[in-house]
């Protein structure tokens, strides 16, 4: 709600998310669109708090989650809902995974650091979560090292790894623009399904409006930082109001 974020350019404050709201239910999916540098991803890593924030004034507004404002939360409460309650996803899976851990290491020890449960216990849930994103040799992708496994599969793994500690709200920042058309369309029937599966919510950032039709219930429009428009995903195709989102659905053949 009202969502500020500035960066500092030589300590003057530039808005790059300037006064932003909008809500996202449980069970939803939310797409946010919206032309190159209009702050969709700074939207986002500002509700996870991954906005550098030199003198602690980065970010303003309410980030109301589960009826509590996580913005005002101290670290170590905002760190559990960050790594228990959000889970995120972005397009390129190797910038968040480790080429020196096996794929099994990093989703069981980010389990034990967030959810504390016992080695035996977290190695269970990382091979059901491996298998609830249609890998079938669980035992062999466990072993494997990140760069063994193609760009689809790796952001199988980044899917599996963001559920594995069953956030009640998944973002992913353009999680297919990095992978082929066939595998594009793999890694979308899989967050369908799952979005469908999990009763938790989803925030999509997508250049593309094929995807948001597939899978969005609703559409937040971003332009220079400002929300233009929200709408359900059928007013917004029909009837959109905004000039921008008039061009952006007119520029779809
Ligand atoms: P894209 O579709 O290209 O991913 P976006 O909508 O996600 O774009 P953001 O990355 O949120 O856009 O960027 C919003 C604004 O913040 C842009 O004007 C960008 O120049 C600025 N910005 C982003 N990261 C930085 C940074 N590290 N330093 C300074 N400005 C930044
Ligand atoms: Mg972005």
């Amino acid at each position: 709600k009202n969502l500020k974020t500035y960066f500092y350019k030589k300590g003057k404050p530039l808005p790059v998310v300037d006064d932003v709201s909008f809500q996202v239910n449980k069970g939803e999916t939310v797409a946010i669109v919206g032309e190159s540098g209009s702050g969709k991803s700074m939207t986002t890593l500002s509700i996870m708090r991954l906005v550098p924030s030199p003198n602690g004034k980065t970010i303003g507004g309410e980030i109301v989650f589960n009826g509590t404002d996580i913005l005002k939360q101290k670290n170590d409460a905002m760190y559990k809902v960050r790594g228990n309650e959000i889970g995120m996803i972005f397009q390129e899976p190797m910038t968040s995974l480790n080429p020196v851990f096996t794929i099994g290491d990093q989703i069981t020890e980010t389990l034990i650091y967030h959810k504390k449960i016992s080695k035996k216990e977290a190695y269970k849930v990382a091979k059901e979560m491996l298998e609830l994103v249609g890998f079938s040799r669980v035992d062999q992708i466990m072993k494997d090292y990140p760069h063994r496994l193609s760009g689809g599969m790796r952001q199988r793994v980044m899917i599996a790894m963001a559920l594995s500690c069953d956030p009640k709200l998944l973002i992913a920042d353009e999680p297919t623009t990095a992978l082929d058309v066939t595998v594009q369309a793999q890694i979308l029937d899989l967050m369908r399904e799952l979005s469908k599966k999990l009763d938790s919510a989803i925030i999509l950032i997508t250049h593309d409006l094929g995807v948001v039709a597939e899978l969005a219930d609703r559409v937040v429009v971003m332009y220079a930082g400002q929300v233009v428009e929200e709408a359900d995903i059928i007013p917004l195709f029909d009837k959109p109001l905004h000039p921008y989102t008039v061009g952006l659905i007119e520029s779809v053949p």
